[in-house]
């Protein structure tokens, strides 16, 4: 057992935002939370679930899941207008005129996303 010194062994300390262990934005009042050199078990080397770990591990898979679904919508458009473009092949006037004019600001945005996809991937 070796004692926490930002908490005295205690497991909660003053923070000087209400922010907490959180850190950055908060109200500007002293405010009791969990120790975060301990995380509340009072010994620093036996730390408790370490809260900021957690949260930014939560953030992480709610991008990554947020990415994938922006993905498959994606995916599922140029699909549509790859079908609509391929069942009127043989008469591109209808297919200019009725299938593409309208979904025109649709071809706009997924050239844009392709063009932003293109730069994440070739970004070093
Ligand atoms: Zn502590």
């Amino acid at each position: 057992m070796s004692g926490c010194k930002r908490c005295g062994g205690v497991g909660r300390r003053a923070y000087g935002s209400t922010a907490v262990w959180r850190g950055g934005m908060g109200g500007a009042s002293i405010t009791e939370a969990v120790c975060d050199g301990c995380w509340g078990s009072g010994d620093e080397n036996a730390p408790g679930p370490n809260l900021r770990k957690q949260e930014a591990e939560a953030a992480a898979e709610w991008r990554r899941r947020y990415r994938e679904d922006a993905a498959f919508r994606w995916k599922e458009r140029a699909r549509r207008f790859a079908r609509r473009a391929y069942n009127h092949r043989e008469n591109y006037r209808s297919l200019i005129k009725y299938q593409l004019t309208p979904m025109r600001d649709e071809i706009a945005q997924l050239q844009a996303e392709v063009r932003r996809l293109s730069a994440l991937v070739t970004r070093p």
